[in-house]
């Protein structure tokens, strides 16, 4: 655990001002002014299972194993005849392959059954399916139909918590607090801004807050501003 010089367990000092919220967002967005997801997709069907793949693992690990996959079958129909077992050796290298190759099966089933083998612009449908929770559910939807949602990964989870952004106990209640608290114009892109910085400089076990761009409205009280 990081502790500040004092002793006490590093945190967010307070809440952030909503000024204050801005202005990260603000800098972040300078910051990466290109973001975009990591995760390799050709339309929404194949953005769908990406992202459906990519919990618990890394973008990279579910972009290497979605190569093969996306080449032998493209779209719902052909990966129902690809079947489980297939689907299965093309993720073998990813967390939870064998859950994960019975709901993508599953979840291209329901599409051609319900939806036409289209994936549906819709929050409720989209939970529906096998596999696809609401993390899922608002990626596709910021992604593929660019609506104001926030997906609330491991990353996003952190640095709400950990610089006053959107502190909660839940990633529903941080998620809350990021949609109620990000000027609506950069809520969609702020799921990306805030991922990259999470992956990249805000990280886990130790922050690079002295190549950060957004110390100053950052709260956390154990900032390592000298580089290692
Ligand atoms: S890297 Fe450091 S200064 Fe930047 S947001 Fe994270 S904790 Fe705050």
């Amino acid at each position: 655990m990081t502790r500040t010089p004092t002793g006490r367990p590093a945190g967010a000092r307070r809440r952030m001002t909503l000024k204050e919220a801005e202005r990260f967002i603000t800098l972040l967005a300078e910051a990466h002014p290109n973001a975009e997801s990591e995760l390799d997709f050709v339309d929404d069907y194949t953005l769908l299972v990406a992202v459906a793949l990519s919990a618990q693992a890394t973008d990279a690990s579910v972009n290497r194993a979605t190569k093969g996959l996306f080449r032998d079958a493209p779209t719902p129909a052909a990966m129902v005849a690809l079947g489980e077992e297939a689907v299965g050796t093309h993720i073998r290298t990813i967390g939870l392959w064998r859950t994960k190759a019975r709901n993508v099966v599953a979840l291209s089933q329901a599409l051609l059954d319900r939806h036409g083998g289209q994936v549906p612009h819709d929050r409720a449908a989209l939970e529906a399916l096998p596999g696809v929770g609401r993390k899922t559910a608002n990626v596709v939807m910021n992604v593929a139909f660019g609506d104001s949602t926030m997906a609330v990964d491991t990353h996003i989870f952190r640095i709400g918590n950990r610089t006053g952004l959107a502190p909660g106990k839940t990633p529903r209640a941080v998620e809350d607090q990021l949609v109620a608290r990000i000027p609506a114009p950069m809520l969609r892109p702020a799921h990306h801004w805030l991922i990259l910085h999470g992956r990249y400089v805000c990280k886990a076990r130790r922050p690079e807050c002295w190549r950060c761009p957004a110390t100053e409205p950052c709260q956390y009280t154990g900032k390592v501003l000298i580089a290692p």
